[in-house]
């Protein structure tokens, strides 16, 4: 929940009834389910701050959210689709389709739509892996890739990042097997920042061949700046086998509306369709996103706004001892091991929510000045990193 001052409420669970009806007093879920459902992954959403006190402002960077609200055009877009909501949406998604065909100058059978662009990634694994197949991905990476890949049933093969928290190609080639059937790479990787380069995804699909789908997951493609870095929709336009993700959630500020897309070649752009649900895009989610790509003007301008803060959050760490890299994300990631937790409570006492992997380290997003300001000062007090 925002109020106008952009406080953060927290969302507690729900209580509990105090007497159940007697069918639901047993642990054991009544019907017959996949052996395997306690074993899956959960995702773990980032949190919400603690409620301040008046005259206090609390932060939320703990989601890589935008934190600009969706500009006049967009809310109006949304609010004249909501007279139409007692209607089903385009279950096609046509106008959003050709808005983005025409961005990409493609066909527009080479979009997909989902309700965001972890959907997609779904459909990708889905439609190309079960039980007997393996997903390869980097790790640490986005914690949605192995929930995706459990509920296939398929298995996850995690391959560790380099020690400066890339990608590491060699070991991603020499992990693909005969049972490989999805790669992801996911550039920027969330939660550490880094791009894989162009030419190490070029390399990667030399090795990997043509019979292995590779996502490239680009959520925060808008906010990089690395000319080396890979552009997924090119890799898309000459490969068959690759598909590449963007979202509306993250530089266009819509991550409450769930819609991304994905740009693929059209024969595997349509058998990922197959595996979709119908009307997932709501017609809210899909006005906000045409009238968005009509004001892409007021996002690069957002959009860079996040840069130079980041670049200044980047350099402002240098001088307190902390060198994070060259991060091409809208969030900065400090290695924190043992003491991430730690340095999240901190965070926590000074109003801020941020995103602590216990025993790795705390992914932090970049936001408004005086929420940047606030995150620097609690690090300089928890002191710097040991070598
Ligand atoms: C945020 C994010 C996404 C996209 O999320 P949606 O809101 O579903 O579009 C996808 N991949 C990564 C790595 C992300 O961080």
């Amino acid at each position: 929940m925002h109020d106008d001052s952009g406080a953060v409420g927290i969302v507690g669970p729900v209580e509990p009834q105090t007497s159940l009806p007697p069918a639901w007093t047993s642990d054991e879920p009544a019907p017959r389910l996949r052996s395997d459902l306690d074993s899956l992954p959960r995702y773990r959403a980032g949190g919400r701050p603690p409620q301040p006190p008046p005259g206090t402002v609390a932060y939320s960077l703990a989601s890589n959210e935008s934190p600009v609200s969706p500009f006049p055009d967009v809310v109006a877009a949304v609010q004249a689709a909501a007279t139409q909501a007692n209607r089903y949406p385009d279950p096609a998604s046509t106008a959003l389709v050709a808005a983005l065909a025409r961005q990409y100058e493609l066909p527009a059978e080479a979009v997909l739509i989902g309700t965001g662009s972890v959907a997609i990634c779904q459909q990708a694994v889905t439609a190309a892996a079960g039980p007997g197949d393996e997903v390869v991905f980097a790790w640490r990476s986005f914690e949605a890739y192995p929930i995706i890949t459990a509920v296939a049933g398929a298995a996850a093969v995690r391959v560790p990042l380099t020690p400066d928290a890339r990608h590491d190609i060699d070991a991603l080639i020499a992990a693909v097997t005969p049972r490989t059937r999805v790669v992801f790479v996911c550039t920027p990787n969330n939660p550490t920042g880094t791009v894989v380069l162009h030419s190490e995804v070029e390399r990667l699909l030399a090795a990997v061949g043509s019979e292995v789908l590779v996502v490239i997951d680009e959520a925060y493609r808008e906010y990089v700046t690395d000319p080396g870095a890979a552009d997924g929709v090119a890799l898309a336009k000459e490969h068959g086998n690759v598909i590449a993700l963007r979202t509306f959630s993250k530089a266009y500020g819509l991550a409450g509306l769930r819609v991304g897309y994905g740009i693929a070649p059209p024969a595997l752009a349509s058998r990922l369709r197959a595996v979709s649900l119908p009307f997932g895009v709501s017609a809210l989610a899909e006005a906000a996103a045409v009238a968005s790509l009509g004001a892409v003007d007021q996002m690069l301008g957002a959009v860079a706004a996040t840069i130079a803060e980041r670049d200044r959050v980047v350099a402002e760490l240098h001088d307190l001892g902390w060198d994070v890299g060259r991060p091409q994300g809208n969030f900065v990631w400090l290695p924190l091991a043992d003491r991430a937790a730690e340095f999240a409570a901190r965070c926590a006492e000074a109003y801020l929510a941020v995103r602590a992997f216990p025993g790795e380290g705390v992914r932090v997003s970049v936001a408004e000045p005086q929420a940047n300001d606030r995150f620097i000062g609690v690090l300089g007090e928890f002191g710097t990193k040991v070598p």
